[in-house]
């Protein structure tokens, strides 16, 4: 249920609508727009009855919400979302690359990587300290270390973290370190790490699950939001289907109907959803044409000797060429690269 005020409506009015929703043990989320405040209702198994609600001085509609999730939907909070980090803002009408290793592997690479990017003008890097990897023998990220490694690069280039978190045991180490964390596909539905980064002081980046529809994506989401963390960014990386000429199947088909149903940014992640690098740049332009808010992406200074993803990461020089490309498709399609 959503609550519209009036737009001379004061705060006290506001105030006395917060208190009822409170009193009828249900969450209040005050929603300030450019006109008027709305009030989302959470908490609610069945219909809440309106009729205490609508009486309220100030109060001008109640508006149903009909999907299952509330907080990421467009239906109670018309307006885009736009996630901020010291370095950048994610959203709409610009496009945000974010790119890096797939994993830290030492701390020279990792800063060589952050000064090329930071030359290039990206401002966010991605790198695991902590890998899901599908085999227990594959190199599993340097953990601790490498959180050590990205706080320091981070210390002496500027650049902003996305790190990945895969368990509540090292939430508060990835917390401190990270400008956003990152949830893995594998992780999209682990709903005690969803509560845990809810609580979290920094954006999360929700990964699409390997099978997930938008709606359990979206539900994902509102795990977060429901426990007070706000800043979501989707990141669509590819799902399974029978294809086999590609290590996912980049479903970019997604980006229209999440940017209709939910308020959240989705950035694409091409390097997980193709798996081989000559397939990334298409599909990257594709993201930027199809309304996609940014990209999260591998590189890597020396890709065949990668630890992990190196037929999927691209040259410094491939980004380059990427990026020139991307900067000329940026301002016809109304966009600019940040
Ligand atoms: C990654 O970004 O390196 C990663 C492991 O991604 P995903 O969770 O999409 O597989
Ligand atoms: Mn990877």
């Amino acid at each position: 249920m959503l609550v519209v005020m009036h737009s001379h409506a004061t705060a006290q009015q506001i105030d006395q609508v917060v208190d009822a929703i409170r009193r009828m043990k249900l969450t209040p989320h005050p929603l300030p727009g450019a006109m008027r405040t709305a009030i989302g209702i959470t908490g609610n198994v069945g219909a809440v009855d309106s009729n205490t609600l609508e009486v309220l001085p100030g109060v001008m509609e109640l508006i149903r919400v009909t999907k299952p999730y509330k907080l990421a939907s467009r239906e109670m909070h018309e307006a885009d979302t736009y996630v901020k980090m010291p370095q950048t803002t994610i959203g709409p009408s610009t496009f945000t690359l974010i790119a890096g290793p797939c994993s830290v592997e030492n701390e020279a690479m990792v800063e060589r990587t952050a000064e090329f990017l930071m030359a290039h003008g990206v401002r966010l890097m991605r790198a695991g300290a902590f890998k899901p990897r599908s085999s227990p023998y594959s190199f599993q990220g340097m953990g601790g270390e490498g959180l050590d490694i990205l706080a320091r690069v981070r210390g002496r280039t500027g650049i902003g973290i996305v790190t990945e978190l895969m368990d509540t045991e090292n939430a508060d180490a990835v917390e401190e370190v990270a400008d956003v964390i990152q949830i893995g596909t594998r992780n999209m539905q682990n709903f005690s790490l969803l509560k845990r980064v809810a609580l979290a002081s920094k954006p999360v980046l929700l990964k699409r699950g390997l099978a997930a529809t938008l709606e359990e994506w979206l539900m994902a989401a509102e795990y977060v939001m429901a426990g007070g963390n706000n800043n979501v960014v989707l990141c669509e990386r590819g799902v399974r289907t029978f294809s086999d000429h590609s290590r996912n199947t980049l479903d970019l088909s997604v980006i229209p109907p999440a940017k209709h149903l939910s308020h959240l940014p989705i950035l694409v992640d091409p390097s997980h959803g193709t798996g081989k690098r000559d397939y990334v740049p298409a599909m990257a332009r594709a993201s930027l044409a199809a309304g996609a808010d940014g990209l999260l992406i591998e590189i890597h200074p020396d890709p065949d000797h990668a630890l992990s993803d190196g037929a999927q990461s691209l040259t410094f020089a491939a980004f380059e060429d990427l990026l020139a490309s991307l900067r000329r498709l940026a301002e016809p399609l109304g966009k600019v690269l940040n």
